[in-house]
């Protein structure tokens, strides 16, 4: 499926290839809460780092998550890219090193009408705010932490490669 997306001011515009554009999961954890606004989960979709097409590059900057490690009492650096526009502050996409091939835009930031996922996953449930209510339907999973279930074996288990 080809996506376009963009920033909410306009100022960057991208497009891309993604064979998992089914925007089901949801994440509580504390980046998504408080780079994307509200109740956090961000959604990210798989998409092919190949095909990116970017306009509006240099109006892009690049936010490496800290992690604190609760155990150790340490903090580290996400290796992780979460791209967003800083001109109006809006999340693009996520880029790992751990997987280059790939690029996991944030459903929030697409243009493109997405499919309407048959389920939803809810992960980093230790990590939700007090005051956000997950609402899950009857066939939805929840994980206090990720689930094993990558994004293509999601849309492959239901049947909804494209
Ligand atoms: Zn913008
Ligand atoms: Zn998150």
């Amino acid at each position: 499926m080809h996506l376009e997306g963009s920033c909410h001011c306009g100022e960057v515009e991208f497009s891309l290839t993604s064979a998992h554009p089914y925007s089901y999961q949801r994440c509580y954890c504390s980046i998504c809460r408080k780079t994307q606004g509200g109740g956090g989960y961000s959604i990210n979709l798989g998409g092919d780092a190949n095909g990116l097409k970017v306009k509006g590059r240099h109006n892009i900057a690049i936010y490496h998550a800290k992690m604190r490690d609760e155990e150790h009492q340490q903090a580290h650096t996400s290796d992780a890219e979460r791209h967003f526009c800083k001109l109006c502050g809006s999340g693009l996409w996520l880029f790992s090193p751990q997987w280059p091939e790939l690029i996991h835009p944030f459903a929030s930031a697409i243009d493109t009408p997405l499919p309407t996922p048959p389920e939803h996953t809810h992960l980093l449930l230790d990590s939700k705010a007090s005051w956000v209510q997950v609402q899950a339907g009857p066939k939805d999973q929840q994980f206090e932490q990720y689930p094993k279930e990558s994004i293509a074996q999601w849309h492959e288990r239901l049947g909804l490669v494209r």
